[in-house]
């Protein structure tokens, strides 16, 4: 039995990794179906996280922002804006197009839900693991993540729009065939 959606007012922002290696950027879509899959078998209503990023810097939509996250471990993600870097960040490096797709996610959220770039935070800041791992979280740790973030803001938030219906399955073709 799924669970149900649990409203919250997004206040901070925190950075995971989905802690599975992700070696070709081809299979980022079936992973993060898989990742949805599971947390849903795990009595959750949907992915842990409102946002996806794969290797290439594609955005990928989870639960509702309006919805609480969920987390196997013991902090409570109330208040907190999700956003998941896909790759296992303490086994290999994060690529460049990767962190722009986060940076240009949380930018786009601080502007959306004014919320300041300062609050942004890795998930180990608040309970026992390492995610998003030891090649990602020092960008967290030094501020450099915030300094792009602030950045961005500053040329311009970026806009998200949502990719529905026979225009998303195309654009996920082209990733699952490497585009
Ligand atoms: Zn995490």
């Amino acid at each position: 039995m799924q669970g149900e959606f649990t409203e919250h007012t997004v206040q901070q922002m925190t950075v995971h990794h989905t802690a599975a290696e992700l070696t070709n950027n081809s299979r980022a879509p079936a992973l993060a179906r898989q990742h949805q899959r599971y947390h849903q078998d795990s009595g959750w209503p949907d992915l842990a996280y409102h946002f996806l990023v794969d290797a290439k810097g594609n955005v990928y939509e989870g639960r509702p922002v309006w919805a609480r996250g969920d987390t196997f471990t013991s902090y409570d993600p109330t208040g907190h804006f999700l956003v998941c870097a896909e790759g296992h960040f303490d086994r290999h490096s994060i690529p460049a197009a990767q962190v722009a797709g986060v940076v240009d996610v949380l930018a786009w959220a601080a502007v959306e839900y004014g919320v300041s770039a300062a609050t942004i935070a890795g998930h180990r800041d608040f309970a026992s693991t390492t995610c998003p791992g030891d090649n990602f979280y020092p960008m967290i740790a030094d501020g450099s993540l915030r300094a792009a973030v602030e950045a961005r803001i500053a040329d311009g938030a970026p806009t998200l729009s949502i990719w529905c219906g026979p225009e998303a399955t195309a654009r996920v073709a082209e990733i699952e065939a490497g585009g």
